[in-house]
Order: C-alpha cells, then sequence, then structure tokens
C-alpha cells in the first residue's frame, strides 16, 4: 500500500472473488467514480450521474466493443461505504466478464485499489474506526458461530466505544494536571492528585477486565487446543476419530500405530477446537517415531486441555502412570475408554466413554466445553478477541499503574508523561492515535475489494 495514503485517485477492484459464479461486482470509489461509471454504462439513455442514488439499474455497460447488460447502483459522498463518492456494476459472473468492466474502468481513469483500500478510505473519512474494521474482516473471516459473533460484536462499535471511554476520562486527567501546573498552589495539587488517582484506578480495573477477557477471546478467535495422550492402543485414534464424526486416524490393535501426531477441528457450542492425537510421549530409540515423540511434547505444551486416556478394561499399569506424571500438570481430563467392556478401572473424577459406540461423548465434549470456555461467549460481555488490542490494553495498563506508583511522589509533568503514553496506546485501537505504519500494517492484510 502507499506510504503516503494518496486519497485523491479514483479507486477500482473486483469486490467478489475471482472464478465462476452467478454474479460478479466491480467497485469503484472517489471523486471521479461516477464520472468515469458515465462514460461506461447507460440506461434508456439516462447516465449514472441521472440515477437515484442507491437504486438498483438495469442497463448496458459498453467499452471498444465489449458489451454486458449488467446492474449499476451508484451512492453519493458521503453515504457509500467508504465515504465517498462509489459505483459498482452487478455484472454475470465468471472471470473474463468483470475483468473486462475492470480493465475499462482503468482504461477510464480509476486506479487499481490495494488490499484493504477501500476499508482504509472508509476509516480515514471516518466512517469506522479500525477496530470496527478489524471486526468486519473478523466476520468475512470467521469460520465458527462464536468467531462470527465474536466479529459482529467489534464490528459494531461496542469496543469502540468503551476504548473512547478511557480515552475520555485520560483526557479529563492529562488536562487537569495541566491546569495544577499553572496553578502549582498546594491545595490545588493535593485534590488533583487525589482525584486523578481515583480516575486511574477505575480504569486500571477496567483495563484490566477487558485484558482478563481475552483468555476468552483468544479461544474465540483460535480455537480450544486440547492433545489425546495415553499409552498405546488405549483407543486415542478412535477417539478422535468418533470426535471428528470420521475416519481420520488409523485404528489398529496393533500397539504404536500412530507414529505421528494427527490433528484437525471440530466445533462445541460453535467453538473452534483443535485436536491432536499425539504419538505418544514415552521414551523411544526409533529415529521416526522420535520425530514424532518431539512434535507431541510441543503440542502438549500448547495444550489448553488434555484429555488422558486410559482403557478401562484392563488394570492401570506403570505405562499409564509415567504418562500420567507428564500431564497432570497441566490442565486434564481423565478419560476411561473402552466402557463396552467389562471395566477393571475406576476413577472418581474420570469421564468413562466408549469410543467405538461413540458412548458418552457428549458428556466428554461438554467437560471440555466447561474447563476450557471462561465466561460466556455469546453473552453481551465485551471481550477482546484480537491480539494486536490486548498488546495496546497492556501498554496502556503498564503507563496507568507506573504513573500511580510515582503519583505520590513525583511532579505532575512526569505523571503526564505516563498518561500520555496511555491515551496514545489506548487509541491505537480504534485509530484515533494510530500512525501510518500501524495503518498501513492493519489494511493492507485485508483482501483485494475489500
Ligand atoms: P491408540 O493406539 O491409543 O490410538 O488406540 P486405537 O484407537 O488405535 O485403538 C486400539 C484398539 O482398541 C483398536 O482395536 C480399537 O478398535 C480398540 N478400541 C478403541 N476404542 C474402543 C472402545 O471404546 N471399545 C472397544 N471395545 N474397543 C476399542
Amino acid at each position: 500500500m502507499s506510504k503516503n495514503f494518496d486519497t485523491q485517485s479514483t479507486i477500482v477492484a473486483i469486490t467478489t472473488p475471482i472464478g465462476t459464479g452467478g454474479v460478479a461486482i466491480v467497485r469503484l470509489s472517489g471523486a471521479s467514480a461516477i464520472k468515469i461509471a458515465d462514460k461506461l454504462f447507460s440506461s434508456r439513455g439516462k447516465k449514472p450521474s441521472e440515477f437515484l442514488a442507491r437504486e438498483l439499474v438495469l442497463g448496458k455497460f459498453e467499452y471498444h466493443g465489449f458489451f454486458e447488460q449488467c446492474m449499476c447502483v451508484v451512492f453519493v459522498a458521503p453515504n457509500s461505504f467508504t465515504g465517498e463518492n462509489v459505483v459498482e456494476f452487478q455484472c454475470h459472473g465468471g472471470i473474463k466478464i468483470a475483468e473486462k468492466i475492470l480493465s475499462a474502468c482503468l482504461e477510464s481513469g480509476a486506479r487499481m485499489a490495494q488490499n484493504g483500500e477501500f476499508s482504509l478510505r472508509a476509516f480515514l473519512n471516518g466512517k469506522l474506526s479500525l477496530s470496527e474494521a478489524e471486526g468486519m474482516i473478523d466476520m468475512i473471516n470467521a469460520e465458527t458461530d462464536a468467531e462470527l459473533s465474536a466479529g459482529y460484536k467489534l464490528m459494531s462499535g461496542k469496543l469502540t466505544k468503551k476504548v473512547r471511554e478511557f480515552e475520555a476520562s485520560l483526557v479529563d486527567c492529562i488536562s487537569e494536571l495541566e491546569v495544577s501546573f499553572d496553578y502549582p498552589e498546594e491545595d490545588i495539587e493535593y485534590s488533583s492528585r487525589e482525584d486523578i488517582k481515583k480516575r486511574l484506578n477505575k480504569l486500571k480495573i477496567e483495563i484490566g477486565a477487558l485484558i482478563d477477557s481475552y483468555q476468552t477471546g483468544n479461544i474465540i478467535k483460535n480455537g480450544i487446543n486440547v492433545v489425546i495422550c495415553g499409552k498405546p492402543n488405549v483407543g486415542k485414534s478412535s477417539l478422535l476419530n468418533a470426535l471428528l464424526k470420521k475416519d481420520k486416524a488409523i485404528v489398529t490393535s496393533v500397539a504404536g500405530t500412530t507414529r505421528d501426531s494427527i490433528e484437525d477441528t471440530f466445533e462445541i457450542n460453535g467453538v473452534k477446537v483443535n485436536i491432536v492425537d499425539t504419538a505418544g510421549i514415552r521414551e523411544t530409540t526409533d529415529k521416526v517415531e522420535k520425530i514424532g515423540v518431539q512434535n507431541a511434547k510441543k503440542k502438549l505444551a500448547g495444550a489448553d486441555l488434555v484429555l488422558f486416556v486410559v482403557d478401562g478394561s484392563a488394570p492401570l499399569d506403570s505405562k499409564d502412570e509415567e504418562i500420567y506424571r507428564k500431564v497432570k500438570k497441566q490442565k486434564h481430563l481423565i478419560v476411561v475408554n473402552k466402557a463396552d467392556k467389562k471395566q477393571a478401572v475406576s476413577i472418581d473424577s474420570a469421564i468413562v466413554i466408549s469410543s467405538k459406540k461413540g458412548e458418552n461423548l457428549k458428556a466428554l465434549t461438554d467437560a471440555i466445553y466447561e474447563k476450557t470456555v471462561k465466561g460466556e461467549i455469546y453473552a453481551s460481555n465485551l471481550v477482546v478477541t484480537n491480539a494486536r488490542h490486548v498488546e495496546c490494553l497492556k501498554r496502556a495498563q503498564k503507563s496507568i499503574c507506573h504513573a500511580l506508583a510515582e503519583i505520590d511522589s513525583q511532579t505532575l509533568d512526569l505523571i503526564s508523561i505516563d498518561l500520555n503514553e496511555a491515551y496514545t496506546a489506548i487509541g491505537e485501537i480504534t485509530g484515533d492515535t494510530s500512525n501510518e505504519k500501524i495503518l498501513d500494517s492493519i489494511f493492507s492484510k485485508f483482501c483485494l475489494g475489500k
């Protein structure tokens, strides 16, 4: 993306995915969008500049011997996605037609849009905040209901509203400090300090709660990482297949069949679960198996939850114990498998299932959800799902804590520096204080045409 944010040119892109489909959309945005469209499209002798705003008009797109009967819609600034004049052509699907329309627009004065450039313009024109734009992209990329719902919440501005409250509170504190610089009589200073302390403590608590919500937010965005562990032949692969409802892992009665980790995803209550069936974490001299074991150890270290599986039809032995010793420090569930056979194991806290018969799997998935998902994902509480946002909150929190620690001993101008830092960090969430570099790096990750 260009560094100086060229907002003068009129930009164009195919906004629908490239490929065959019923309809494709080409979007023009910028000061000359309607003028360019006038050169290319007409309907019963009328040009786009004569169309009613937001009215879908059937007509003819014509350029150097290329004809297409399609729809055209005009949005007049500021009432458009970007806040600029926008024209969209809805043409027949397929690659060629949309490309012809695109090149006609390019040859008529538009420039090819870069990734995320329509959204960048929407942001620069105050149509949406940075975090709202990120929420929109989260919705587009959502694979699960939980991601979709979190993306919607972000896009609809809940976080923006909260962050702007924080900003306002920091601005109040900073201006109060400035008044104290101008009137440095002791009593004003004292009351300022006490009042500011109160406000900063409130901010600290509220920002802290948002930082904490990221644990749930991270799960919504990236899913729960669950690792299945247990000695060979207890039914780990069978369990994976049962949870995925497909035959992903090979199941045999020969111990050590799974040599490397096998992973896939499924959903519990609309939340993504990344599940790994490990190759076992026992010591081995076999070269191939060693790599598998190392990989399993890595997966285990990054697990949000471990399912420690034992074979309920045979007494526990030292191999089970050895593995349990390795996993027990992590958040885990004990799963007693092969419940369809005569039982030789009884563990109070365990969940007893049969992978083969699919028995009691619901109790297991409920337990996985309960152990990992903190708080209500679909409730109206504000949950931070974006790593960038939580990083900004943490920086702001650090500056606020620093200010609080120093407020009784330092001069107010030093406290003001901390609060200004907190303000900058917080404002980067909505983009209120973001510099071009930050904006550039965020919007360039968006897709073309968005
Ligand atoms: P892994 O080595 O731990 O991955 O175990 P597998 O999933 O490959 O299963 C080992 C053997 O146990 C296979 O013969 C499975 O059919 C059998 N098995 C797995 N789960 C069950 C179960 O719930 N009940 C019974 N009866 N057999 C099972």
